[in-house]
């Protein structure tokens, strides 16, 4: 997109560490590499990560699939993107690594502003790990673009517990909203220990104004955005379902 213009160009494809998806423990750990195409197909990510798996199909179109990683995409951490916010709704931790070793950044502090992460100069992002969702897991992804592949006007995932009738644990994340993904905690806080009835949800999609700062552009006016994140929400949060 023509936002850089490196002088030195470093090929990151033959680090094996940075490659394949396997269990380790209680996470799913995603080589950076692995393909936006593979995120629709890795059996592993069906089951363990499936917001990922979910938002996969409106990233772009095949080809860019073909070719885009999902460490890319975290790295460059575009405010717009379906992944970098996926991960912010997974909990996920991003495995870091440089001539000083390596560190392990929960996504909560990750994402800094407009295209600036926790990665310093001279590290790379070498895997991402994902809390395995389980039978209790519920989770919705959903975006409103003007045609399909095109960034979204607005977007979103949620993933939460499912406990009795109620919800647990929520994590809302948006995309498009804002210079950063953004986690939507005035609406988590509105669902966290409720069922989802109409009461509820509309008081989610109230407390959410309080949660994104979208600026004017010239294609969507800020107020639109806002409209647009809260009838978002309400459709995630209507859609909800077992997702494992
Ligand atoms: C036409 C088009 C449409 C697109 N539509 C969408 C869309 O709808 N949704 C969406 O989310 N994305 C979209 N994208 C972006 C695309 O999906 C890729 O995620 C993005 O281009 C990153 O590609 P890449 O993995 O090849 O990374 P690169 O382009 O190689 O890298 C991106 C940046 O991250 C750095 N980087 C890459 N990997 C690492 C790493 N492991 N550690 C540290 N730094 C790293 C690079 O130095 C560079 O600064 C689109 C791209 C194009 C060209």
């Amino acid at each position: 997109m023509r936002l850089q213009a490196p002088q030195v160009l470093i090929d990151l494809s033959a680090i094996p560490e940075m490659r394949g998806v396997r269990l380790a423990g209680e996470n799913l750990r995603i080589g950076a590499l692995t393909r936006h195409a593979e995120t629709l197909t890795e059996p592993l990510i069906r089951a363990y990560a499936p917001l990922l798996a979910a938002a996969a199909p409106f990233v772009a179109h095949p080809a860019i699939r073909n070719r885009g990683t999902v460490g890319g995409s975290v790295a460059l951490a575009d405010p717009a993107s379906e992944f970098p916010a996926m991960m912010l709704a997974m909990g996920a931790e991003m495995e870091i690594s440089g001539a000083d070793g390596m560190r392990r950044v929960p996504a909560d502090d990750y994402f800094q502003d407009l295209y600036q992460t926790a990665i310093e100069p001279g590290e790379i992002l070498v895997a991402l790990h994902v809390p395995a969702a389980g039978p209790r897991h519920v989770c919705a992804f959903d975006e409103m673009a003007r045609r399909r592949g095109d960034y979204a006007m607005v977007g979103g995932g949620i993933l939460a517990e499912r406990d009795g009738g109620v919800i647990a644990n929520p994590r809302i994340a948006l995309f498009s909203v804002g210079s950063t993904p953004v986690r939507a905690r005035n609406a988590e806080a509105e669902i966290a220990g409720k069922a989802l009835d109409a009461d509820t949800i509309a008081a989610a999609q109230r407390a959410l104004d309080a949660d994104i700062d979208p600026l004017d552009d010239a294609e969507i006016p800020a107020a639109m955005r806002r409209h647009l994140a809260r009838v978002l929400l309400g459709r995630l949060l209507r859609k909800l379902e077992t997702c494992s």
